[in-house]
């Protein structure tokens, strides 16, 4: 009976398999269907034909016009991956993982097999994988690996137009190679009509045109400036919730906090309009969004209800909803800025350009016409928007890209093909900090250090650290610190209602006012040692997923430090050595307290303050070291430890004398307070 009972099965599983087959394949026909609707299709065997005649092309089309999803798929239709890889890169890491879980659709296969993405942290490919969606800083990264490319026949530098930092100096090195390497098909592909210019910095490389379809947007302006636009955002997509005709809505927010403040106002406020009003469902996007949800806003909208998009800017270009009739677009983003003469870095929130507010309007119109609510006056819009947003490589930190163009080698960076060059004052910055963290020498050669520092994709600061643990024998403490850094201000939360529980939660984390690394550092401990409990998360107001997120990370970064030849090496209970360790890739970002409770940062003096969600908020040592400055409403030092003065100068001693670190509070207080204060 039981071989009977076998035969059964295998016979209903084949039956299943035949039906799920049959299912998939009439999902793929109608994906195919879709695919030869988009605008780039009627160009697929003249864009071919230019591939194969030129070594270099540039690529414009319209937002949404299959350049991301369709082009790769033609290659490897026409046979280019027989040669090799076709890479792929976005400069966003939900746009990378997005499409390529589309392409594998529309191929019909597994993501990860014959399609896949690999961006920081998370290899998403295999032996087969043929086509692969990269951000631009995984394949800057494999350069080090790899400088040639061999295994790649095509790079498509995708999302050109937005000029990330990795994607600038990608064009530099893919150029270069291109030279040595005739076989190599190089594909620049961008949203905008700046093509001339990637055209001109690639020796004159031909341009193919993707005619657009596009239908009248209709652009309406505020009368007077929006006090609050992110209230004025929810005003206005309730607005056209109850008006406008049907037709999704995409709003352009600056990031996973105001998104998920709009969609808790939001729910709250719909759920007050009554039965006759049609359903609205809130779909937010930004790059920290959990995988299983990212896909939910291209699910289509159901009939009778509507849909409205919250996103970041990565609605703007890289990704295309379909079915958006209406665009809010409040005029901000956020943005790093740096001065490169302190060489602080902040992120803040600020004016969009003009070129952003064209392409944002312009996502209404794709399948029909559309409606833009620009949330600022045409005055400011004309006056005050800047034509075009100024490249990363402008105003950013180049001390990664520095560390890494010089482990590949590159050491005349003044005299780097860069498209726009980035400020002198910049590159010699870069340079200046990479000597204070001992990776290059007076010469400005990689050393021993700088050559460990680069196997790892962190901030060198990070690294710095990182290679800095195995003096002070707490490698293992340390990675699991540089885990919980990298996964962002997503490890607790809380609830509205529980706040005081959350708080206190937090607290018992803080115990004898460790610092938030040591907390960090003693949450991830926790955690291991209830075997990665997931109730114990619950209980303590811990996100699940980011934590596991962060054993992945250190993972990996275990895996690198045997790499590099460091010892795992555990040393938990000596705070002052993970301090020490901490301190020396972040002995640039220290601060000293001041009499009115605000910090002064020693180097470049300047008036920040603890950031309120810190264990040390309400402690206030004497002297502290912060991993990242947030500007909101005050410049804020977020994730901050304590350290000894001393120390600055027994680790940085090129970098800090003396003087810098006498401490001048405790001389104008009583001999004996400042003393004991010192001491402790
Ligand atoms: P382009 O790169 O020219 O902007 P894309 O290739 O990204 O265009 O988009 C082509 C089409 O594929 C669009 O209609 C878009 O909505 C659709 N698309 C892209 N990614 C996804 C996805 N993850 N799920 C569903 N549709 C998608
Ligand atoms: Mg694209």
């Amino acid at each position: 009976a039981s071989v009977m009972d076998g035969d059964n099965v295998d016979y209903d599983e084949e039956m299943a398999d035949s039906f799920e087959k049959s299912k998939a394949k009439s999902a793929l026909e109608a994906l195919l269907d879709e695919r030869k609707k988009l605008p780039i299709y009627p160009y697929r065997d003249e864009l071919l034909k230019a591939v194969e005649e030129h070594q270099v092309l540039v690529i414009v089309g319209e937002t949404g016009s299959g350049k991301t999803t369709q082009i790769p798929q033609y290659l490897h239709e026409a046979g280019y991956t027989k040669r090799g890889m076709i890479a792929c890169t976005q400069p966003r890491r939900v746009a990378a993982m997005s499409v390529a879980a589309r392409v594998s659709q529309e191929m019909g296969v597994k993501l990860g097999h014959e399609v896949g993405y690999s961006i920081r942290f998370e290899d998403c490919t295999s032996e087969k994988t043929m086509l692969k969606y990269m951000t631009d800083g995984m394949l800057l990264r494999e350069f080090l690996g790899e400088p040639d490319l061999a295994s790649y026949s095509v790079v498509m530098v995708d999302e050109a137009h937005e000029r990330t930092l990795s994607t600038d100096i990608l064009f530099g090195l893919v150029k270069d190679i291109s030279r040595f390497r005739p076989d190599l098909k190089l594909l620049i592909s961008s949203a905008t009509l700046d093509a001339e210019k990637f055209s001109d910095y690639f020796d004159s490389a031909p341009i193919f045109k993707i005619p657009g379809r596009r239908y009248p947007v209709e652009i309406n302006f505020t009368k007077a400036p929006e006090a609050d636009y992110l209230d004025a955002a929810i005003v206005t997509a309730l607005q056209i919730h109850v008006t406008q005709p049907p037709g999704d809505i995409l709003v352009f927010l600056t990031g996973q906090e105001e998104i998920e403040t709009a969609e808790e106002i939001l729910k709250h406020r719909t759920r007050g309009l009554g039965t006759k009003i049609a359903e609205l469902m809130i779909c937010p996007i930004y790059a920290n969004l959990p995988t299983e949800l990212q896909s939910k806003i291209f699910e289509p909208t159901p009939e009778g209800a509507r849909k409205v998009v919250l996103a970041t800017n990565i609605a703007e270009t890289s990704l295309t909803i379909d079915g958006i009739k209406y665009v809010i677009d409040p005029g901000f983003c956020k943005m790093k800025s740096y001065n490169p003469r302190t060489g602080m870095e902040s992120l803040l929130v600020t004016p969009i350009s003009k070129a952003s507010a064209m392409q944002r309007a312009g996502r209404s119109g794709r399948t029909g016409p559309g409606k833009c609510f620009r949330l600022y006056t045409a005055y400011n819009y004309h006056n005050d928007l800047d034509d075009n947003t100024v490249p990363e490589i402008q105003r950013t930190n180049l001390a990664n890209v520095v560390l890494t163009l010089k482990s590949l080698g590159i050491h005349d960076l003044l005299h780097f093909d860069f498209m726009d060059p980035p400020p002198a004052e910049a590159l010699l910055k870069a340079l200046e900090l990479l000597f204070a963290l001992s990776a290059l020498n007076k010469l400005g050669e990689l050393t021993k250090v700088g050559r460990r520092m680069a196997e790892f994709p962190l901030d060198p600061m990070l690294s710095k650290m990182i290679v800095a643990s195995e003096k002070y024998k707490c490698s293992e403490d340390i990675i699991a610190i540089a885990a919980m850094l990298s996964v962002g201000n997503s490890i607790f939360y809380r609830p509205k209602d529980k706040q005081v529980h959350a708080d206190n939660a937090r607290m018992n984390f803080h115990t004898g006012n460790v610092g938030d690394h040591v907390a960090l550092m003693k949450v991830y401990n926790s955690w291991k040692e209830t075997n990665y409990s997931t109730q114990w998360c619950y209980e303590n107001y811990i996100q699940v997923r980011s934590m596991k997120r962060a054993r992945d990370i250190r993972d990996q970064l275990a895996g690198l430090l045997e790499r590099v030849e460091i010892e795992l090496t555990s040393n938990s209970s000596d705070l002052d050595a993970i301090k020490k360790s901490i301190t020396s890739g972040y002995f640039p970002h220290s601060a000293r307290l001041q009499k009115n409770g605000s910090y002064c940062t020693v180097k470049h003096p300047q008036t920040v303050h603890i950031h309120p969600s810190s264990g040390l908020s309400q402690v206030l040592p004497r002297w502290v070291v912060y991993h990242e400055l947030v500007l909101t409403t005050k410049e804020y030092m977020r994730q901050v430890t304590e350290l000894k003065p001393e120390w600055l100068v027994e680790i940085a001693p090129h970098y800090y004398q003396l003087k810098d670190v006498e401490d001048s509070v405790s001389k104008k207080m009583p001999r004996g307070e400042g003393r004991a204060q010192s001491d402790r």
